[in-house]
């Protein structure tokens, strides 16, 4: 028998699909375990009623089938989930399903999903970035936010008879890697996992509804740009000349504009996907007209959206948001340049839904008694 890794969602189709024919039953079983896990969101092999109880119990003694353990939920005004896990090691990473509002009772379901514990790249405004690096997340805890996410969705709309918000989706539709980390610094992990969550045979999201963001990992989005699935990408810009992006995201040193911006360009040439700038507003920082102007110079004649979000504050930062009026002329200047923009609404605010905001209240409220003392009342 081949050595089996420890979680369900760590297995590529083609590790599934060995162990299954290493145990002696037909080759469909596999098919039947994938869609158990993947598409009827089972938490327990108990549940797995047309399996046969002797594979079902020898299976549940090699294969675990999740690795996350929620140790703190919370739910924002505006219908922002929150999400602290402790993984098998004891690290902990945070992730969030957010509600956006569509057409009629159209509304969408997007996981913020993280795919390091924290991140090495040390931003200077971000939580995550303060809290240095633990280690990457392997495909299965990537994974499994997601399928947590659409467990509880499931669990909801049974619970109330209708979804959240009352919408009349019920499934996640969209993802985007965009909470804790960097996702090109972890590729193979991160793109095992879009690749079981795009499968028919896993969780079956077109690759176009998720979106990898970046602080600007040269090489990587070369990479990207070869990829056959059309994963869409976000370049956290924040900044348009490189003195200053030096010092809100230090990755700018090692890859500075004059290679970033043709990276992006040689990225949409080819992979004919438009990409997006995400580009935070910090009061006194990077809002001026002047510097609307400097960006708008800067990726002209790029097929591309730039989205505009106003500074999350964290504690212990002087880092803020600039006024409500000082962000809309700085929205108005882009357009008038005729670029492509989108002010972003700021989500889960009363709750640290920014990017590894509550994973750092707990780090400082001493972690391991809080969360030992969650888990003690799980049990
Ligand atoms: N590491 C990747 C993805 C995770 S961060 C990246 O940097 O793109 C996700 C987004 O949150 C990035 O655009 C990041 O710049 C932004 N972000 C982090 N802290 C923020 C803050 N305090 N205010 C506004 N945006 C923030
Ligand atoms: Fe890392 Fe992104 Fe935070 Fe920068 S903004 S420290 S790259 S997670």
């Amino acid at each position: 028998m081949p050595k089996i890794p420890a979680g369900f969602t760590e297995l590529t189709c083609l590790q599934l699909d060995r162990i299954v024919e290493s145990t002696g039953e037909p080759s469909y079983r596999a098919g039947q375990l994938r869609k158990w896990i993947y598409q009827r969101l089972a938490i327990s092999y108990d549940e797995m009623t047309d399996l046969p109880l002797a594979f079902r119990e020898r299976l549940s003694r090699q294969i675990r089938l999740h690795s996350l353990v929620p140790v703190h939920i919370a739910t924002g005004n505006d219908g922002t989930v929150k999400t602290l896990f402790q993984l098998v090691d004891g690290q902990t990473v945070e992730s969030a399903l957010m509600f956006y509002d569509g057409v009629g009772e159209n509304g969408r379901y997007t996981v913020c999903v993280s795919t390091q514990v924290g991140c090495a790249v040390g931003c200077s405004f971000c939580a995550t970035g303060r809290q240095g690096f633990e280690r990457n997340l392997t495909p299965g805890e990537i994974i499994d936010q997601v399928l947590y996410f659409a467990h509880y969705l499931k669990e909801e709309v049974k619970k109330n008879n209708s979804s959240p918000k009352n919408n009349k989706n019920t499934r996640i539709s969209n993802i985007v890697f965009m909470g804790m980390g960097e996702p090109l610094a972890n590729y193979d992990n991160l793109w095992q996992a879009i690749e079981m969550l795009n499968s028919p045979e896993g969780f079956g999201l077109g690759a176009r509804n998720m979106v990898i963001s970046t602080s600007g990992l040269v090489p990587q989005i070369k990479r990207l740009a070869e990829e056959k699935l059309q994963v869409g990408l976000a370049v956290s810009l924040h900044a348009a000349e490189n003195e200053l992006r030096n010092k809100l995201v230090p990755i700018n040193k090692k890859y500075p504009l004059e290679k970033l911006i043709p990276a992006c360009r040689e990225y949409s040439r080819l992979s004919g996907r438009r990409l997006s700038f995400e580009y935070a507003l910090f009061k006194g920082l990077n809002d001026s007209l002047t510097q609307a102007q400097a960006l708008a110079e800067l990726i002209k004649g790029l097929k591309c959206h730039v989205n505009l979000i106003p500074a999350n504050r964290i504690s212990g930062s002087s880092f803020a948001p600039p006024s409500h009026g000082a962000v809309l002329a700085f929205e108005n200047e882009l357009k008038r340049c005729h670029i492509n923009v989108t002010l972003r609404q700021r989500r889960g605010q009363d709750i640290d839904a920014g990017c590894g905001q509550l994973r750092s209240r707990f780090l400082k409220n001493a972690e391991d008694n809080i969360i030992k003392s969650v888990l003690a009342e799980k049990v």
